[in-house]
């Protein structure tokens, strides 16, 4: 708590003298808004300090065609453009976009009126939240339109199945997965989804909604079909380029089903603990940790992820998503965001873990709090460490930043149910492998916390140790640790799906 006390004065002090440096200093940093395609130029009323630049909130709203709300009682302001808004409060360096808390790292300030944000992360926290692209060079704010490169899709009913047609600008590598409720996920690594080209409903039957997700890095394309059994393969074609998946399934021979109900998805029964959100960590670029023998946690923790989906799948009480299947690179972010979006309730991220220590071994299940201990805040920046692969260049000085304030936000209301959760699976890690449980512990991951439900991370053993690293190779090894954490979700969802309930 003394902490956060202590933070929270900084950040009051040093928002006190900003505003009062201010004084001295009249509005005039020369920064100019520049509006593409047809290039039109607006003087920015902005102010350095410090070496940062502020754009006032109503030089904003005006700079987005937007209009501007503020409330001096709250100290808060809003402004709406277009489909989308943004909210921010006096001190605090979090914006709220919808559902969507965005850090801007630095606190709101306030000077003759209006509020006062730093350019820098607000034009991230933008482009996070509009399709349009902004871009500050140091001096200009420019937004463009959108270029997307998910642009299209289409539907056919063919003699084999039903297929459908995702068209791309570019070669983009993507991974399609279904869950047992009749709904066909489709990530799509660096795509940029023209979601108004998939609100148009296809005129086929089999295709009941189609949803897009636009995350950071990623887009997210959910499909809900009507026959909920069904196989699928898919495929990246080119001429045109597209994304190719063959729906095989008997309810797709059949046109006459245009009458049919789907099965409705409860992603909003608060009382249902049933869509599991597993969590390979790393992959694609991001190797994680490397074991002495070269075995690499991305391989091994994709491997016991897929025997986790194949346990929870068998189970008719779950309802299982991955965030990646396939060895991709999935930005942290957007794998909270993703399991936001499929209505998760509950995120299970799995890791090995490593230490200088090569003697260090056993299983940890983390949940997300502020790190009690040295071996929990190394293994929080190892983890963390996979931002480095985001190609954002001010992402690395952020992690400081994060120590302090992202963390408790949001994970506070889940954090008795996660820590539960956590103990559940390293007792069960304990009893069902042959590594020993060193037990449940906290420490800040970023992966955990922007996810709206109860959030762990499993280390399932020391892949810098040779004994642990041979286990982590092992099919023996990675089918009895996904049972372990199936089992865990199993006992997890038995005790309180009736505690909420009965508390209804
Ligand atoms: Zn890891």
């Amino acid at each position: 708590m003394n902490i956060h006390r202590i933070y929270l004065y900084k950040m009051i002090m040093r928002t006190l003298i900003l505003t009062l440096a201010l004084f001295g200093t009249a509005f005039g940093a020369k920064v100019t808004g520049v509006r593409l395609p047809d290039g039109q130029k607006t003087n920015l009323k902005t102010f350095e300090f410090d070496g940062d630049y502020f754009i006032s909130s109503s030089s904003l709203a005006e700079f987005l065609g937007g209009t501007e709300t503020i409330d001096f009682f709250s100290k808060t302001g809003k402004i709406d453009f277009g489909d989308y808004s943004i909210e921010y409060m006096l001190f605090s360096p979090f914006l709220k976009s919808g559902e969507t808390i965005l850090n801007i790292y630095k606190p709101v300030g306030y000077m003759d009126g209006a509020y006062l944000l730093p350019i820098e992360y607000l034009v991230q926290a933008l482009n996070q939240v509009s399709p349009d692209e902004f871009d500050w060079d140091g001096s200009t704010l420019t937004v463009s339109p959108p270029t997307f490169n998910v642009t299209g899709i289409s539907a056919s009913q063919k003699l084999n199945g039903l297929l459908l047609e995702i068209y791309l600008k570019e070669e983009l590598r993507f991974d399609a997965i279904k869950t047992n409720d009749s709904w066909l996920y489709l990530t799509i690594s660096e795509g940029k989804v023209d979601s108004l080209a998939f609100t148009r409903k296809l005129p086929i039957p089999a295709v009941y909604e189609i949803k897009t997700y636009q995350f950071d890095r990623s887009t997210q394309i959910s499909i809900r079909l009507r026959p909920r059994d069904f196989t699928f393969t898919a495929k990246l074609r080119t001429n045109p380029l597209r994304i190719q998946v063959l729906v095989r399934g008997e309810g797709f021979l059949d046109s006459s089903m245009a009458g049919e109900e789907p099965p409705v998805r409860d992603d909003f029964d608060q009382n249902t603990i049933d869509v599991i959100v597993i969590d390979p960590g790393h992959g694609g670029e991001d190797d994680g940790a490397v074991g002495p023998d070269g075995v690499r946690e991305k391989d091994v923790v994709l491997e016991i992820g897929r025997r986790l989906f194949e346990y929870l799948n068998n189970d008719s009480g779950f309802k299982p998503v991955m965030t990646r299947q396939d060895d991709l690179f999935i930005p942290l972010s957007d794998r909270t965001a993703l399991a936001n979006s499929v209505g998760g309730d509950m995120f299970v991220s799995i890791h090995a873990n490593a230490s200088s220590n090569e003697k260090a071994r056993g299983a940890i299940a983390f949940f997300l709090a502020d790190a009690k201990t040295d071996q929990a805040r190394a293994a929080a920046t190892l983890e963390n460490s996979s931002i480095r692969f985001e190609k954002i260049e001010n992402q690395k000085q952020y992690l400081t930043d994060l120590d302090f304030t992202l963390r408790d936000m949001i994970q506070t209301e889940f954090q008795r149910e996660s820590a539960d959760l956590a103990d559940i699976i390293q007792e069960k890690m304990d009893k069902g492998t042959k590594v020993k449980s060193r037990g449940v512990d906290q420490a800040g991951f970023f992966v955990l916390d922007k996810a709206y439900m109860p959030a762990v991370l499993v280390e399932t053993a020391f892949i810098s140790n040779s004994k642990d690293e041979e286990l982590l190779k092992e099919s023996e090894f990675q089918d009895k640790a996904a049972k372990a954490i199936y089992e865990s979700i199993a006992a997890f969802k038995e005790k309180y799906e009736s505690q909420r309930k009965s508390s209804e």
